[in-house]
């Protein structure tokens, strides 16, 4: 089998047990705070069900319908709805402009042995928008709400700073995974990375070292790789200690993720807080939230 799909079914099995895993946590907690004097007001005034609007009766009783993670007052609704309400998550799994990239190959490993149920949104033939896998986990392009590189992304997050302990505010994944602060100023920011060295897995043979300048050349962009931007590769190759590409690789990937992870998390924080707009629910930014954020 090729060895891409070996890794997809890999990456597939992963997200589905960390999404039946999640499921079971919310399921399991059920917190339940007292009601403020006008909730409790409210709830006793209730006649009728909020969401599908019809009179409680002996069979189908008022319920008082509350968050189970934060255990806030919802509101109060008939018992057939509030059955209807059991919390359940569909794992959102973002990866930067999938809609071109992974999701094309994720679409080929797709296999009936590992999910058995697949909804494809399309985006045109050849790409896709998003997966939803048995229900579960949704796969998503964050590049849908945020159209900009990381790399500027990162930057803006980062705004200049430059003092270990600021960064460690700002990028705490970051700051949680390499536990030393000292390496925040090289680590917050997309690091350079020689992709096309990638060729065979032979590269993550333990003796194989840091690759000289000429393999971080982009040959798709037509683009040499820096003194300084190689530079930067061999401090982090030497500040983290690598003693092989395969850990430098790591650190990369890494990186990678948990500043895409901050960045992100910055911006749906924002979103909540600013414009009450629950981001990933849907497969891009919603329309009203593009004008509110202009
Ligand atoms: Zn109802």
């Amino acid at each position: 089998m090729n060895i891409i799909l070996v890794q997809v079914e890999h990456f597939l099995r992963r997200i589905l047990k960390l999404a039946d895993e999640c499921n079971e946590k919310i399921s399991s907690t059920n917190i339940q705070l007292p009601p403020t004097d006008e909730e409790k007001q409210k709830h006793e005034n209730s006649t009728a069900c909020e969401y599908c609007k019809t009179e409680y009766t002996e069979l189908n009783h008022k319920t008082y319908h509350h968050a189970h993670q934060s255990g806030r007052y919802l509101a109060s609704l008939c018992n057939n709805c509030n059955l209807l309400c059991k919390p359940r998550l569909q794992l959102p799994v973002l990866a930067h402009n999938s809609s071109r990239f992974d999701n094309k190959l994720i679409v080929r490993g797709l296999t009936e042995k590992i999910v058995k149920n697949v909804q494809i949104i399309p985006k045109s033939n050849s790409n896709f928008l998003g997966i939803v896998l048995d229900s579960k986990v949704r796969l998503m392009d964050s590049f849908q709400f945020m159209d900009a590189s990381l790399e500027k992304l990162t930057e803006n997050l980062r705004n200049k700073e430059d003092d270990p302990e600021k960064l460690a505010q700002i990028f705490p994944y970051l700051a949680d995974h390499f536990k030393n602060n000292q390496h925040l100023p090289l680590l917050c920011s997309k690091l350079p990375f020689p992709y096309e060295f990638m060729s065979d897995p032979s590269v993550f043979e333990p003796d194989v070292q840091l690759p000289p300048q000429s393999a971080f050349n982009n040959k798709l962009k037509n683009q040499d790789c820096s003194l300084d931007d190689y530079n930067i590769a061999v401090k982090v190759y030497e500040e983290l200690k690598c003693e092989s590409f395969h850990q430098f690789e790591m650190a990369y990937q890494a990186v990678d993720v948990l500043t895409l992870s901050q960045v992100f998390e910055h911006f749906r924080k924002k979103c909540m807080e600013e414009h009450i707009i629950l981001i990933l629910s849907t497969f891009g930014q919603p329309q009203d939230l593009h004008f509110k954020l202009l």
